[in-house]
């Protein structure tokens, strides 16, 4: 069988590119593959489940306009889809008076992202929105909320039609008559175009396809704590810390999940490994990618300070329950139990910088979603919009024709 459209990876972009896909050309013969057993079996499916604001990004940037787009798009779709999600709104809080210039700053730059409803709580008001959380001042975020983003990524790839091959991991690219082989450990597909949506292993699919992009993925690890059930009442919907300024990570927070538990952390730690989800988890091979990068060790000695840091509460309850306590004085040491972990493709530049953007390769055969970090399952319908608007933008014209008339 010949295809006329592939989509490498069954995380939340994946799916959503495949469903977006179908929406434009309802006849295409559509491929999806997925080297594991289920789909969102990696950051898709051990994310924080948030629906996120976009308050935090830079004004303009695709990730400040696709996540306030792909919020409301997704909370329109999980209506009509009956996917388990909720508008609950988040507390963005200073703990600390000396870090409300930072809050005022990230107020504004929500007001100049356009965020609806977000207001500055004075340290009274805020028991009013979380009765155990305290602070020097807050933000109220009334957009923001949680979704099963596993149920939503399941969904989207039914709607989509397409055959769904699992345990198909792509290991090589030919070029064919008229697009590509993809050789996979179920066998080879031929298609007319491909978009690679490979989260983790992004950087690798776009070297198989002869790319050198200017940038590597390198994993890090977020683990968290859950509040046992006794605890739970001390959190009511999400609270957050202030952004850190450099390192590129929100900062431990306390989630309530749609199944009702109530989530810690995660943190950010370098991990020796893309897809082991244990602490000590290694891998030879992604070590030495990682490590043989110098944009690694530029990022390293960058921010060394908060990478030890890191490290220090990655092995150290009590030093993480401390970094909670700051918004919830009451938690105690005892009310976190270990949890499950998830691992980020954090995008490094040579230079050692992270590659602050979605960023995505199109070709007239192919298109590589290069970097797809947080927010990206929220920004999902609307990145996958994108996406393949622009890939079938690249495919040459006859092509195009054929798929009409198929
Ligand atoms: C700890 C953590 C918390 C986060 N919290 C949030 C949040 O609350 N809200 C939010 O919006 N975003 C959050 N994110 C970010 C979000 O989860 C990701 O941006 C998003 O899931 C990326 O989706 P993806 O489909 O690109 O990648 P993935 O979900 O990683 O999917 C890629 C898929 O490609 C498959 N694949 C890879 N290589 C191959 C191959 N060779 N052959 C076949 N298949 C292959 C993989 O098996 C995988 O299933 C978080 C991320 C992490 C890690």
């Amino acid at each position: 069988m010949k295809y006329d459209i592939a989509v490498i990876g069954a995380g939340v972009v994946g799916a959503a590119v495949a469903y977006r896909l179908r929406q434009a050309l309802p006849h295409a013969r559509l491929l999806v593959l997925e080297k594991e057993s289920s789909p969102a079996f990696h950051q898709s499916g051990r994310n924080s489940g948030v629906i996120h604001s976009g308050i935090y990004y830079k004004p303009g940037s695709l990730k400040a306009l696709l996540c306030a787009k792909g919020r409301e798009m997704l909370y329109e779709f999980a209506q009509k889809e009956g996917i388990p999600h909720e508008r609950c709104g988040k507390l963005i809080l200073a703990p600390e008076p000396q870090e409300l210039p930072r809050l005022q700053a990230l107020y504004e730059r929500g007001i100049a992202n356009g965020i609806p409803g977000i207001r500055l709580l004075s340290p009274e008001e805020i028991p009013l929105y979380e009765p155990e959380a305290r602070g020097a001042g807050a933000i109220h975020v009334p957009v923001t909320g949680i979704i099963d983003y596993r149920a939503l990524t399941q969904r989207l790839l039914e709607l989509s039609e397409a055959h769904l091959q699992y345990n198909a991991e792509v290991f090589r690219l030919s070029p064919a008559s008229d697009g590509y082989v993809l050789h996979t450990t179920q066998g080879t597909y031929e298609t007319k175009y491909f978009i690679a949506c490979a989260g983790l292993q992004a950087d690798r699919i776009a070297q198989m396809d002869g790319l050198y992009p200017p940038l590597r993925i390198v994993p890090f690890r977020g683990d968290y704590y859950e509040l046992r059930p006794e605890a739970r009442w001390k959190v009511k919907n999400l609270i957050y810390p202030l952004p850190h300024p450099t390192y590129p990570v929100l900062g431990v927070h306390l989630t309530r999940m749609i199944d009702g538990s109530v989530e810690a952390g995660p943190n950010a730690v370098f991990a020796w490994a893309r897809e082991i989800y244990s602490r000590t988890g290694f891998s030879w091979r992604d070590t030495i990618d990682a490590l043989g990068f110098g944009g690694t060790w530029r990022f390293f000695f960058k921010h060394w300070r908060e990478g030890l840091e890191e490290y220090r509460r990655a092995f150290s309850k009590r030093l993480f329950w401390r970094s909670l306590q700051r918004l919830v004085p009451s938690l105690t040491e005892e009310d976190l139990i270990p949890a499950r972990s998830g691992i980020r493709a954090l995008a490094l530049t040579r230079e050692g910088t992270f590659w602050d953007d979605f960023y995505f390769v199109a070709q007239a055969r192919s298109l590589h979603v290069l970097n797809a970090p947080s927010p990206a399952a929220t920004a999902s319908l609307a990145l996958a919009e994108v996406i393949v608007k622009k890939a079938l933008q690249e495919w040459t014209f006859s092509t195009s024709v054929a798929i009409s008339g198929a």
